[in-house]
């Protein structure tokens, strides 16, 4: 199978919102009056990104989750995507289960597919990804001295599930199951970044850890932040399991150094308390107050007392000298 029969058959489709879709030198998109694009690109490299041995339903659905959870991360709107593949060779069982996993997905969002290129090489794929904005989208840079500080969903999950496969740590099979699921099939959370708007004053999503992805936003924002360990431990969805105890493991450094979480943290004035509440129950996403933002630049970890915790756990940062 050539180049353009492998597009036609596994990623070419009858254009929705596009105008023009795959087939031409370009794509043509119409935002809608009164929007702003919003643009973002994430690639998956083999070895760095994803197990070699990856289901590819579930590659396929997570190629496009990271960059829809940008877009979450933005409040913005999914429009369309291109897709960039390289492929070490044609492998049509692979191209279709991956295909399935990256059109549910992007059916689900009503985000289609646009354009891209495809060539042959080591396993790599790249997505861009288009969202429109109405109004005034969430950004980094936002957050104010009394803001809170939320966090949606589960946190260090992935993580742990990742340590699991590299055999750093020995999970039972069912806790294994249930924390891959959270590192191979991340939820992007673009309903809530969309119901954010204008109740969030900063916003980011979580995909290298929350310390260093906090660090982001305090950065653009220009302020420091107080987190409380106690609102941080539960969200490891893994230390509810019965085997937890017997692991000893520590649910905080999972929580704060993690990856691949794909959740967002933001933040917000106290005043959105109760809209906030209301976004949780509409969107079924479960939201909890994990600190407070402060004029006192850097991060700070307390626990239950107020007395200081060590975080030094760090983000994930491919450049980063090794430790
Ligand atoms: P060009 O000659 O402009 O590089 P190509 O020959 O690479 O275009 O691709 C032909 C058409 O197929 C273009 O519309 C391109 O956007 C689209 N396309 C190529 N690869 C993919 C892919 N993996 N997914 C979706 N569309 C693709
Ligand atoms: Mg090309």
């Amino acid at each position: 199978m050539g180049e353009f029969d492998l597009i036609a058959r596994y990623f070419t489709r009858r254009p929705q919102r596009a105008l023009l879709g795959v087939g031409d030198d370009c794509a043509l998109l119409q935002p809608r009056p009164g929007t702003q694009l919003a643009i973002s690109c994430d690639m998956l490299v083999e070895g760095r990104h994803f197990f070699a041995n990856v289901d590819p339903e579930s590659l396929g659905h997570k190629a496009l989750a990271v960059n829809l959870s940008d877009l979450a991360a933005c409040g913005a709107r999914p429009l369309a995507f291109t897709l960039a593949l390289a492929l070490p060779e044609v492998d049509e069982a692979w191209l279709s289960a991956f295909s399935r996993g990256l059109f549910a997905l992007a059916d689900a969002h009503s985000c289609e597919l646009i354009g891209g290129d495809t060539t042959q090489g080591p396993l790599n794929i790249c997505i861009t990804v288009i969202g429109e904005t109405e109004g005034q989208p969430l950004l980094r840079s936002g957050a104010q001295v009394g803001d809170e500080i939320y966090v949606s969903g589960q946190l260090g999950d992935a993580h742990l599930a990742l340590q699991g496969l590299l055999g750093r740590i020995t999970l039972p099979a069912d806790l294994l199951d249930q924390t891959r699921q959270r590192l191979e099939r991340p939820d992007p959370r673009v309903a809530l970044g969309l119901a954010l708007r204008g109740l969030a004053s900063a916003a980011i999503d979580v995909s290298d850890g929350l310390v260093g992805d906090i660090g982001h936003l305090l950065k653009a924002s220009g302020v420091g932040a107080t987190l409380e360990a106690a609102a941080l431990s539960p969200l490891l969805g893994a230390g509810a399991h019965p085997a937890w105890p017997a692991l000893a493991q520590s649910a905080i450094d999972h929580v704060l150094a993690g990856g691949d979480d794909y959740e967002l943290a933001f933040t917000a004035p106290v005043s959105a308390r109760d809209a906030l509440t209301r976004v949780s129950g509409h969107t079924g996403v479960r939201l909890s107050r994990v600190g407070r933002i402060e004029a006192e630049p850097g991060l700070r970890l307390v626990d239950a007392q107020g007395q200081a915790v060590d975080h030094s756990a760090r983000s994930f940062d491919h450049f980063a000298p090794a430790p």
